[in-house]
């Protein structure tokens, strides 16, 4: 295989999130700003078509490439993305929780403080926001808990969304049989080791 030069690759986002909405698995990619992903979106994915949208998992060890990308009726902006992220647990449950189709949107992923939350929000560390201090720090009362400070996220999902059902989970032993994920390590892996 050869590589496919022309592809602009971004993976300027910040992970992706697996959430059921709608019946349908979702795959949002992350923001941290709502108005740079809208825009990414009418730039890219608004363009492609929905038949040649593909999804590439590759996992290697703790990790696992995420990479998609299609075919665009506008090439001259067009991008694939991906990102290497540690392999999860909702990564997982998408794994063996998705039909066969999944619908793509972008995301905004915004930090919430102390301030920002009701009382019975989680924190991350898996405590209520009532369990927290809420004179000083806001650290955590649970005394085997090792929070020094409330924090929780908000991931918000964009509207806008397509349907993809060409994804594969693939070994990186099986790379280069796929060109969409042969395409993304030669580019970031291969041609740099
Ligand atoms: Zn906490
Ligand atoms: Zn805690």
């Amino acid at each position: 295989m050869s590589e496919n030069t022309s592809i602009i690759w971004y993976e300027d986002f910040l992970g992706v999130a697996y959430r059921y909405f709608d019946v349908r698995m979702n795959i949002a990619l992350m923001f941290p700003e709502r108005k740079k992903a809208s825009n990414l979106w009418l730039e890219t994915v608004h363009w492609w078509n929905d038949h040649t949208i593909k999804v590439r998992f590759v996992e290697t060890g703790d990790d696992y490439w995420f990479i998609i990308g299609a075919d665009s009726r506008k090439p001259s902006t067009n991008k694939y993305f991906y990102k290497i992220l540690p392999i999860s647990d909702n990564y997982d449950r998408f794994k063996k929780g998705h039909h066969g189709s999944a619908i793509i949107r972008f995301a905004v992923y915004s930090k919430k403080f102390f301030g920002d939350v009701k009382n019975d929000e989680l924190c991350n560390c898996g405590h209520r926001k009532d369990d927290h201090d809420d004179e000083q720090n806001n650290d955590c009362l649970y005394e085997e808990c090792k929070c020094k400070k409330y924090e929780s996220f908000q991931v918000n999902l964009l509207k806008k969304k397509k349907v993809v059902t060409n994804f594969k989970f693939l070994s990186e032993k099986e790379v280069k049989d796929d060109s969409l994920a042969w395409n993304c390590f030669n580019r970031h892996k291969y041609n740099k080791e």
